[in-house]
């Protein structure tokens, strides 16, 4: 018998979904920081075993939309919303969570396999999980609630028998050598996003697009250029700091981790852009791959 099936994460801001999935598939697909928004696609994860395929979705934080970009991503939090067999609502020990949330409800409303989990357990004493976990259970009777650590890899066998148990039987949707339904353009583009994300403060990260303009391979080499666009000409500046040594930074950050990433060496060329209010302009966010 084979099994397979979509299991799409959902949760608020920063609460660990991309370091969730990064660490169940055992690759860095999904970039992660410590701002919130750092996610701004719906991005597959592939685990295949010899008798199952589970296909993670990682998404964007629940957030109250304040430009069009934020409504394009929460287009990808209903589509992982509609089309999952399980769901898995992330959570973290810090977070107050209320009940009553719209997305709880949504969730609830669909009535498919909800398993609730508790992360960063390093951050919490035993006795406070305990609370959580049973507060949880009172709200989702009959889903497994399990805590883990996506960081430092605690308890995450627990949440995959919990996953398996509940996966549909089925084919595979993808062949079984696949990890991702991305290309090595988006990686590149979303490596560069998260140097961003790691070294700039206040709007910066959230006021920057990648795009790769090229990407061209040659016998163990990929020539990458790509343009940060930025939405206001004050911006640009910043990115490129005084006598361009913030953006020689993350290019040098970019560029060592794409060669981990792709297993080759990588030349990598990055220019700075403005694009005025490119967060509210359909026609842009579409060619950035927004819906
Ligand atoms: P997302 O916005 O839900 O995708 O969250 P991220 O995966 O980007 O993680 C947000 C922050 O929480 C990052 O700084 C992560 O390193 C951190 N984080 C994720 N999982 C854990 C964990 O298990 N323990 C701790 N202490 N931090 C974690
Ligand atoms: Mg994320």
């Amino acid at each position: 018998m084979h099994k397979s099936g979509f299991v799409n994460i959902l949760g608020n801001p920063n609460v660990g979904k991309s370091t969730l999935m990064n660490s169940m598939v055992g690759e860095k697909l999904s970039i992660t920081s410590p701002k919130v928004q750092t996610t701004r696609h719906r991005i597959m994860g592939i685990l295949n075993g010899d008798d199952f395929q589970i296909v993670y979705s990682d998404t964007p934080g629940i957030i109250k939309p304040n430009y069009k970009l934020h409504e394009s991503m929460m287009k990808f939090v209903t589509s992982a919303l509609t089309d999952a067999d399980i769901i898995l609502y992330i959570t973290d020990v810090e977070e107050k969570v209320n009940p009553e949330e719209e997305i709880l409800k949504k969730i609830k409303a669909r009535g498919i396999p909800v398993i609730i989990v508790i992360n960063k357990v390093d951050l919490s004493s035993q006795e406070s999980l305990n609370i959580l976990t049973t507060t949880w259970k009172e709200w989702f009777p009959g889903s497994d609630v399990i805590p883990v650590s996506a960081k430092y890899g605690f308890n995450l066998d627990q949440l995959l028998k919990s996953i398996l148990n509940l996966l549909p039987e089925g084919p595979p949707y993808f062949p079984k050598d696949q990890i991702t339904d991305r290309m090595e353009r988006f990686f590149a583009s979303e490596i560069i996003r998260e140097k961003i994300f790691l070294n700039y403060r206040q709007e910066i990260p959230y006021s920057v697009e990648v795009e790769i303009e090229s990407f061209t391979d040659e016998k163990n080499l990929s020539r990458i250029r790509a343009v940060i666009h930025v939405a206001r000409e004050s911006q640009k500046g910043i990115i490129i700091g005084h006598q361009g040594k913030m953006l020689k930074k993350i290019g040098t950050e970019a560029r060592k981790e794409m060669e981990d990433f792709f297993g080759r060496k990588v030349y990598l060329e990055l220019y700075v852009k403005v694009t005025e209010n490119w967060r509210d302009n359909p026609a842009i966010l579409k060619r950035f791959g927004y819906k």
